[in-house]
């Protein structure tokens, strides 16, 4: 299949959760995740009509966007991966939204990027729902602190919420802590779901479900990992 048939099966796809009134109220936003495809396969799911994209890493997305962006005014670029602190200057030239903000430092130095840049960027904190060691995300029992230092020393707005559920598990109640978190925090947006549980996150009331694989077809094993 294309990727312009793909893209077209996952909106049916989110459609039908929606038609089937099995939603939380989540604005239910698709972001295409292109990380390691080309130019090209970008350009065929922006030729049929899509306009969010999420990478992963500043390097990859910085190669690829500049020119997609100068040509394309409305694409907004997520960054969905975990972002070093001498990344931050670049990311935040080059990205629209950051939803993986999950330590103090890394908000210090968005803050002062943004500033210098005058920037304004859309901010998401990452939460490690599952409380695992080698995954990105702030501790849920941590989230609290760093919120209030974000809003507080920073003068950060944070938006949202987004987690990446343990791989083997059943990713429901990850999505219901997720939520839960934000409604306890006031915080608005929730990006959760990939192309394996994206229905279950739209009934949990997902803002941004983030698909890759499903519109692009099965990524190759990163030669660098
Ligand atoms: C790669 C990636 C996705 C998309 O994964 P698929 O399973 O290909 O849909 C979503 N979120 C994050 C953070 C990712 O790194």
């Amino acid at each position: 299949m294309s990727i312009g048939e793909n893209l077209k099966l996952v909106k049916a796809r989110m459609e039908d959760v929606r038609g089937e009134k099995r939603t939380g109220a989540g604005l239910g936003h698709l972001i295409a995740v292109s990380k390691t495809r080309p130019v090209e396969d970008i350009e065929l799911a922006i030729e049929s009509g899509q306009r969010l994209f999420g990478e992963n890493r500043v390097q990859e997305a910085m190669a690829k966007f500049p020119a997609l962006k100068s040509q394309y005014k409305d694409l907004q670029l997520h960054l969905i991966g975990p972002l070093q602190s001498n990344k931050v200057k670049e990311a935040v030239a080059h990205f629209d939204v950051i939803q993986t903000i999950d330590r103090p430092k890394i908000a210090k130095v968005i803050a002062r990027e943004m500033k210098e840049q005058n920037r304004d960027l859309t901010l998401f904190v990452q939460v490690n729902v599952g409380e695992e060691p080698q995954k990105g995300g702030v501790l849920p029992q941590d989230l609290e602190g760093l919120l209030a230092l974000c809003r507080d020393e920073y003068g950060l707005d944070i938006s949202g919420l987004m987690c990446i559920p343990p791989v083997d598990a059943e990713p429901s109640p990850y999505f219901v802590l997720l939520r839960r978190l934000a409604q306890s925090h006031g915080i608005e947006l929730l990006s959760m779901g990939m192309s394996a549980d994206f229905e279950s996150a739209l009934q949990f009331g997902a803002d941004y479900v983030r698909v890759g694989s499903a519109i692009f077809g099965r990524r190759e094993a990163p030669k660098n990992s």
